[in-house]
């Protein structure tokens, strides 16, 4: 009976031991790479009743962010805004612009231009894929020798990945703008800023790019579920003869539509008031503060990777992603164990490698709604989970990163 107690009394001790609920508290920590951590104005903004999308209040709506909107492209050219996902705006940016078999260049930087470049082979376009490091990003040096190349000008279009999410690569757009004007190619330049834009200056007509795309669930710390297509003259201009088949994604329908405040379809009526919302933040911050914060925010997880005695994924400091540090596990150990420990352990969602980067890199978001303490709450749950996952490390990558802000504070 007396060791039937003493049993009990350590089984019971043992169970406290355990975690035996699933319940998380405080706040998610969600530090992925898009979507982003939605700020809770922006919550409430969405939360407003829906309308009526013929109404005027909805164009009112409309006209007043699509200025607001272009200011942040730095650009006077044509917006619009799709109910999609940023895939959809790739999707409209091959077919409002190219006919079948049109030759493009695209490049192998990473798993995004990849997605990219699966969509224009579906729709039967001649693609020159061309080879790029996945460390280093689009040599511009090769552009504009591939395009010199080009003799008779068929390629009718370059298209880049600006921020390649997955391999934390940012190329310079206007080092690619002045090799395409070095080769006098009349090729258009498409550009995914998905992750770029809103978070990274970028100045769509002084770069001359024709069709951008990006998206509402990274830098513009939106919920999923909008994406916008940037549009030159020149882009309009290859629409009128582009005969590849388009409904839904056509900009003869969607583009006088939006311009007049309406949509030729039911559009995502309270996303855009969320969207106003976010204008309104990214006014009162500034953009040059904004692009500012990015930035310090990316050198200071660099130095705490760097502290770790881990690998930054991309191997060119200058090019090194405002909005995402992709970071190198040593061989042999798993960087999905690694994620899965800290999302158990500390509630906190870390970007997957994507693509041939699978378990060799984790990411982390440092983008959109963001600040000096939630970039160090993240670095303080990768350290612990290093330690946990039993991944060899040296300790003070959070203090290094610490010290860079202080120093950083003013400038
Ligand atoms: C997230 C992302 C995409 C895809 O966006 P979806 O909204 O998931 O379709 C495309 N390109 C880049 C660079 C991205 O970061």
């Amino acid at each position: 009976m007396r060791n039937c107690i003493i049993i009990f009394l350590y089984l019971g001790k043992n169970m406290a031991n355990k975690k035996i609920t699933n319940y998380k508290s405080g706040r998610h920590f969600l530090q992925v790479p898009g979507p982003s951590n939605v700020p809770d104005r922006i919550t409430q903004a969405i939360a407003n009743p829906t309308i009526d999308h013929r109404g005027p209040a909805f164009s009112e709506l409309v006209l007043n962010i699509i200025p607001r909107v272009k200011k942040i492209f730095n650009t006077d050219s044509p917006i619009m805004i799709y109910p999609s996902s940023a895939t959809g705006s790739w999707e409209s940016s091959i077919v409002n612009t190219l006919s079948p078999k049109d030759k493009i260049m695209m490049f192998d930087s990473g798993d995004f231009a990849l997605k990219w470049k699966i969509v224009a082979e579906r729709f039967g376009l001649e693609i020159a894929y061309v080879p790029c490091d996945w460390r280093a990003g689009i040599d511009p040096n090769m552009i504009e020798k591939l395009l010199k190349e080009d003799k008779k000008q068929e390629i009718k279009s370059v298209m880049v990945v600006h921020n390649e999410t997955s391999t934390g690569v940012a190329n310079s757009m206007k080092e690619i703008r002045e090799a395409i004007n070095q080769a006098k190619h009349p090729a258009l330049l498409m550009v995914d800023a998905v992750s770029s834009a809103f978070s990274i200056e970028y100045l769509q007509d002084e770069w001359g790019v024709d069709v951008t795309i990006a998206g509402s669930q990274k830098g513009l710390m939106l919920p999923p579920g909008l994406s916008f297509n940037v549009v030159s003259e020149k882009a309009l201009n290859a629409h009128k003869k582009a005969s590849l088949p388009k409904s839904y994604w056509d900009w003869s329908d969607v583009l006088p539509s939006n311009e007049t405040g309406f949509y030729p379809y039911t559009p995502a009526t309270t996303l855009l008031f969320g969207l106003k919302e976010a204008l309104i933040m990214i006014e009162e911050e500034g953009m040059e503060n904004m692009y500012k914060r990015h930035y310090h925010h990316s050198q200071a997880a660099q130095i705490a990777v760097k502290a770790w005695g881990l690998e930054n994924h991309c191997s060119i400091p200058k090019k090194s992603s405002h909005t995402v540090t992709a970071v190198k596990l040593p061989e042999n150990h798993s960087a999905n164990n690694l994620r899965s420990v800290i999302l158990e352990e500390f509630d906190m969602s870390l970007g997957t490698g994507l693509g041939k980067l699978m378990d060799k890199v984790f990411r982390i978001g440092h983008l959109g709604s963001f600040n000096d303490l939630m970039l160090l709450g993240t670095l303080s749950g990768v350290e612990m989970g290093l330690e946990i996952a039993n991944v060899p490390y040296n300790k003070g990558g959070v203090q290094a990163a610490m010290s860079y802000l202080i120093s950083n504070k003013n400038n």
